[in-house]
């Protein structure tokens, strides 16, 4: 029998010591990203025979660092960036495995809002003079005041069910997950433009749409210390870069990890699992006690799956679960040529988030980040990559004039775009919580880890995906 484990317990089994496992102890794991590498390195310290297939030539998947084609050595995130002091399993794994953090860029960042042509900050006094259509209620109140009244006392009101540590959705909270983010904002009062200046803080969710983002998956969110509304001094990032961190792993795991090796196909019988896999144009198969999946549901299609005796609930499940399109665009400049150090814009151009991607680097040089979501993400992923920098480019120039001038060298990635991934993180759209016992469900001798296939439903970060791969571990262990 495998064990289906609880959010709380497989913290405890990873804190008391992961139990050893079943023989014959042979495991194939689907994919290098945390979740995979995490899952690879319990099981290979608890003597099992691992193989690790990746389709790309790096570990890492969504734990992505751009060294290239940066000048002077400058680097950006193209994906995972924040940590929380919440984090625990990126905490855990970063002290293991001796990967140094340093504070988080968001700390200090000088936030602004660039709307309706103008800047103004999240105060009181500057939102009234901004123009926006708020309400009476909303024009006496500063930003934080407006999540305070809208967010945070809704959550207050939740707060026992939404905390509880073996969480699940209770009776209380099962109506919110029928609703979308918007609709609950909405009927609490909260005008559109209002919605506006909140949404920035709720950034996990903004890379899709608040009209289709499930309201338990955001509450649970927000409710938790992980809520952009409670970063301070302590968040973090990993020193020299997120990739440090795969990187970490796959220094231990070395020749277990296979690279330009995408799974193509899985099966499983009465006996053992089987994967199908390329290598170098041809066809290879390797059978396993295990198959550990960590492929995100947005590019599963591309293994077939048809003999490995799924149920119709979980197929369903892979087509059902929906990924937020996120684009980031890096634009080097010479020098910076803004007022101010570490600026962090949220505009109404498609350009939504504007930054200063390297806050804390001593050169000159800087690179300007800018990210888009949802449709507007869409519509400039559609573009050529010179025509995506040019987009990029005259937006910033109207926002920070001079931008033209300064520029040297401009790169992107289109999450949607990406091999192997083809979207960012999950969107937990309205229903959501239904599919989250289904899809992290092990299939007999199938198991599913990635950040999709955590307890948690708004799970897009490294430490659920980390947390997914532990959970696999508990499952297949004595
Ligand atoms: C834009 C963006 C911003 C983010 N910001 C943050 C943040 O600030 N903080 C935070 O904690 N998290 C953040 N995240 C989320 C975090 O990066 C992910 O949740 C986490 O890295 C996912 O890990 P994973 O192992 O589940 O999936 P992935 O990293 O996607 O790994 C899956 C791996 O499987 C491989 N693969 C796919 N198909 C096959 C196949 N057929 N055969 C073999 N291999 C295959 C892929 O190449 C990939 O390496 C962000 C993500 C994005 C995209």
């Amino acid at each position: 029998m495998v064990r289906e484990p609880t959010q709380a317990q497989v913290r405890r089994e990873l804190e008391s010591g992961l139990p050893g496992l079943r023989p014959p102890r042979s495991v194939v794991v689907v994919g290098a990203g945390l979740a995979g590498l995490a899952t690879a390195y319990e099981l290979t310290n608890r003597g099992c025979e691992v193989t690790v297939l990746e389709a790309s030539d790096r570990a890492g998947g969504r734990a992505y660092t751009l060294r290239h084609p940066f000048a002077d050595g400058l680097h950006a995130e193209a994906g995972a960036m924040t940590i929380t002091p919440h984090c625990y399993y990126v905490h855990h794994y970063a002290r293991e495995l001796g990967v140094e953090m340093d504070v988080a860029d968001l700390v200090d960042s000088q936030f602004a809002y660039f709307m309706g042509g103008r800047f103004f900050t999240p105060d009181q006094a500057s939102v009234a003079g901004s123009g926006l259509p708020l309400t009476d209620e909303e024009l006496s109140l500063d930003v934080p005041g407006m999540i305070k009244r809208y967010v945070t006392e809704l959550a207050d009101e939740l707060r026992p069910d939404l905390t509880a540590e073996e969480w699940h959705a209770t009776p209380k909270l099962l109506p919110y997950d029928e609703r979308s983010v918007y609709e609950v904002l909405r009927e609490r009062g909260a005008s559109p433009a209002a919605i506006d200046l909140m949404e920035p803080l709720f950034l996990e969710m903004r890379g899709g749409d608040l009209k289709s983002a499930s309201a338990l998956a955001w509450l649970r969110h927000e409710a938790s210390p992980h809520s952009l509304t409670h970063a301070d001094p302590r968040w973090s990032k990993i020193k020299g870069g997120t990739d440090n961190l795969p990187r970490a792993f796959a220094e231990r795991l070395r020749d277990r990890i296979h690279y330009r090796k995408p799974v193509v196909r899985v099966r499983q019988d009465d006996d053992e699992a089987e994967v199908t896999f390329l290598e170098h144009g041809r066809l290879r198969s390797i059978r396993a006690e295990h198959v550990v999946v960590t492929v995100p549901f947005s590019a599963i299609r591309h293994i077939d799956l048809g003999e490995a005796r799924l149920p119709a609930d979980k197929i369903e499940v892979m087509r059902r679960v929906k990924y937020s399109s996120i684009v980031r665009v890096y634009l080097q400049v010479r020098e910076r040529f803004w007022q101010g150090k570490a600026i962090s814009y949220s505009t109404d151009l498609p350009v939504r988030w504007l930054r200063d991607a390297t806050p804390r680097t001593a050169g000159p040089r800087k690179i300007l980040e800018c990210l888009l979501t949802g449709w507007r993400a869409r519509a400039i992923g559609a573009m050529t990559e010179e025509e995506r920098v040019g987009f990029a480019l005259d937006q910033v120039e109207s926002v920070l004039p001079g931008a033209r001038e300064h520029f040297e060298l401009g790169t992107s990635v289109v999450w949607d775009k990406q091999p192997h991934i083809e979207g960012s993180y999950i969107l937990p759209e309205v229903g959501h919580e239904k599919l989250l016992p289904v899809i992290r469900r092990p299939e007999g001798r199938v198991h599913f880890a990635g950040e999709h296939a955590g307890f948690e439903p708004n799970g897009g970060s490294m430490t659920f995906a980390l947390e997914s791969g532990v959970r696999t571990v508990v499952e297949l262990g004595a």
